[in-house]
């Protein structure tokens, strides 16, 4: 029987094991791990007919990563922790010969910049062992690299620009609450922006660019330009690319409290004394913030994730817009959990499954456009996540 061993038990590791639980024909028995126990013992409370053993595991350490992969037996490992273990779980899995699968790049816990240098560093050592390693096999990165990818396979002989528009438009009643890990959402957004046009990197203050944008079934909302790590690969893959960006849906009161937060110095990353203790602000903060895996029952509303591209076909212009609308109380029913996390776990489970099932497969490290999209587009239509395409 195949056995899956998924590393991390917050939001989104709800969501990967629910999807792998409706699909254990092909996941088989779930091991699922993480720092916290209870944290596993109340996912797979929630799933008392299935096949699930939880263990606690500091993946931190690679030795102990290792250990676990080789008493589990397992025959992938999908990382859902946060990403400052990638590169420890890529190398216990390296150690092991085992599949692995994670859907944020790494990022080191003392500087606030994710890059996939590392961990494409290490495909020399995936094709080694003879095995495969997906990265960001989310929604975005993930989702959104596949949609790029069946553009350039179906609609377009050369994409000249993209446009990655993510909107949340739910609501969860709190003042302020961020939708996944607080400390890495919190890192990201108040980074400066990014974007990359005819072949270099411009860089932006935070928040500087602002477009609105009407999304399908939700509306317009002002949505701020970002950097967001799919672009780095998304620019080596993708034909003729000239201009490449990302944009994010805020509202004023998201973006006054952490303002404010910034201001007071919240959002640092760096050790203080504070009364003979020491303490790194953003961690404490998101101690204090509410815990987005226990957002799924009060938040309602639509998310509505998508690329435009545009380009020419057969000589003609051409622009198209590929999304994905999903409604936050939808993914509650099914899995317990919002739509960030549902539309984050579906993804993984989905790269996971065309893992095992041989439909994507490969030695080395691989990025999502860089395999074939059309059976990752086909499993989102079954598995909750059904996208459509629109010709602007
Ligand atoms: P959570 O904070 O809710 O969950 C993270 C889990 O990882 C927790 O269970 C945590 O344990 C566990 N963990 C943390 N450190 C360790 C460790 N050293 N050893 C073992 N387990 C550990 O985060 P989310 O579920 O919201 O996010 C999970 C991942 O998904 C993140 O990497 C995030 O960046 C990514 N993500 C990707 C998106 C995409 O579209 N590609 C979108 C949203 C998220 P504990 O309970 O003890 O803290």
């Amino acid at each position: 029987m195949i056995r899956t061993l998924i590393i991390g038990a917050g939001g989104v590791g709800r969501v990967v094991v629910h999807k792998c639980v409706q699909n254990s024909d092909v996941f088989g028995k779930i091991i699922l791990a993480s720092r916290t126990l209870s944290r596993c013992e109340g996912i797979k409370a929630e799933l008392p007919h299935a096949n699930i053993e939880v263990h606690t595991v500091d993946a931190d350490i690679t030795s102990e990563v290792s250990k676990l992969i080789s008493t589990c037996q397992a025959d992938i490992v999908i990382n859902v922790a946060l990403p400052y273990q990638d590169l420890t779980i890529m190398d216990a899995c390296i150690q092991t010969n085992t599949p692995y699968l994670d859907t944020a790049n790494y990022e080191h816990p003392d500087e606030a910049k994710f890059e996939y240098k590392l961990q494409w560093a290490r495909d020399e050592k995936f094709k080694k062992a003879g095995i495969m390693g997906l990265l960001g096999s989310g929604f975005d990165p993930g989702a959104t690299n596949v949609f790029c990818a069946f553009a350039q396979k179906h609609y377009f002989d050369e994409i000249h620009t993209i446009d990655i528009l993510d909107c949340n438009g739910g609501d969860h009643g709190y003042p302020f609450a961020t939708n996944f890990n607080p400390e890495i959402n919190l890192r990201e957004v108040s980074a400066k922006g990014r974007y990359w046009q005819n072949g270099e990197w411009i860089e932006t203050e935070p928040m500087e660019i602002m477009q609105v944008w009407d999304y399908p079934e939700i509306g317009e909302k002002d949505s701020y330009l970002l950097y967001h790590e799919e672009m780095e690969s998304l620019v080596k893959h993708i034909k003729g690319l000239k201009r490449i960006r990302f944009f994010m849906t805020f509202g004023q009161s998201y973006l006054t409290h952490m303002k404010c937060l910034e201001n007071v110095g919240m959002l640092g990353i760096e050790e203080v004394e504070h009364k003979g203790q020491k303490i790194v602000p953003m961690q404490f903060l998101a101690t204090l913030l509410p815990d987005p895996s226990t957002l799924g029952e009060r938040t309602t509303g639509k998310t509505n994730i998508g690329i435009v591209a545009e380009g020419l076909k057969d000589g003609v212009k051409k622009k198209i817009y590929i999304y994905q609308v999903k409604d936050h109380q939808d993914c509650y029913k099914e899995t317990n959990s919002q739509g960030v996390s549902y539309s984050t776990g579906v993804p993984a489970m989905i790269g996971a499954k065309l893992m095992l099932e041989g439909k994507w497969s490969g030695e080395g490290v691989f990025n999502m456009e860089q395999l074939d999209p059309d059976p990752f587009m086909d499993e989102m239509n079954k598995q909750g996540l059904p996208w459509k395409i629109k010709e602007l």
